[in-house]
């Protein structure tokens, strides 16, 4: 039997991002994926158009349909009262989940009673928190914490109970490499580092934070799982940059 993930999430009608990046993403683990939809979007990789969330009811409903599996990941969440849903139906199993809190084009994606829920229902079922480095800063704001420095950030969202982050340095100053750092309580961050790539892709947060649950449910440990799901991520970086070569050796 194929092990399977629950992903929960938004769809994002643009294809970048949310439900059917990460069913994508199942696929090409080799993993069954199983959905609940928080939200419907209308996208363009430059907008967002509308947002309508799904009832509460539904959404826990979707989760209770899934029945067991061997992790779950979570992105879009909406609205406080979707959070509470989550929350509340949540199965029992290992918890990856990505604080989707804006797009790139800079629409929110959650409001913040939403993300206040999120940091104080949610985080502490949670086993690993994948924040990038913007969404760090905005998240210890809302902790209260103002400290620059990311360890303090980092605690912060770990006293809250959540048992593992994984801080995604795509937004970091460094021109040559992207380095993500994965921090557990009590023990300097493990760091990956991969080199910077000159090409532009939506939803790698979305691909990263599956492709790590997809691992994990193939019986990979944490740290392996994280190194999987970078090598993928890397390996779709490196086909952007391919085709973006190609297309401009055709202009
Ligand atoms: N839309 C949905 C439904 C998402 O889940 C996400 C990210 O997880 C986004 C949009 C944002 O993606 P991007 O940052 O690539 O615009």
């Amino acid at each position: 039997m194929t092990a399977c993930v629950l992903f929960i999430g938004g769809m994002d009608s643009s294809g970048g991002a949310g439900l059917l990046r990460d069913c994508a993403t199942a696929a090409q683990c080799g993993i069954t994926a199983r959905v609940a939809v928080t939200a419907v979007t209308a996208q363009t990789d430059r907008t967002v158009t509308a947002v309508h969330p799904i009832a509460p009811e539904v959404v826990a409903a979707q989760i209770r349909a899934a029945g067991q599996v061997a992790a779950v990941k979570i992105g879009m969440l909406c609205s406080a009262a979707i959070v509470n849903a989550v929350a509340a139906t949540l199965p029992a199993a290992p918890c990856i989940l990505d604080p989707v809190l804006c797009s790139s084009s800079g629409h929110d994606l959650i409001d913040t009673a939403g993300t206040d829920l999120l940091l104080g229902r949610l985080l502490p079922k949670v086993d690993l928190l994948t924040p990038n480095l913007p969404e760090l800063a905005m998240l210890a704001r809302r902790l209260g914490v103002i400290a620059p420095e990311e360890r303090a950030r980092v605690t912060a969202l770990l006293e809250r109970g959540c048992r593992a982050v994984l801080v995604k340095g795509g937004h970091g100053a460094s021109p040559d490499t992207s380095e993500d750092r994965l921090y557990l309580p009590n023990a300097e961050p493990v760091v990956f580092s991969a080199p910077r790539i000159d090409a532009t892709l939506r939803g790698t947060g979305c691909q990263l934070a599956s492709a790590i649950a997809a691992h994990l449910s193939l019986g990979n440990d944490l740290q392996g799982a994280v190194a999987a799901a970078k090598s993928r991520v890397q390996h779709s970086f490196w086909a952007a940059a391919s085709d973006k070569a190609a297309i401009s050796r055709q202009v």
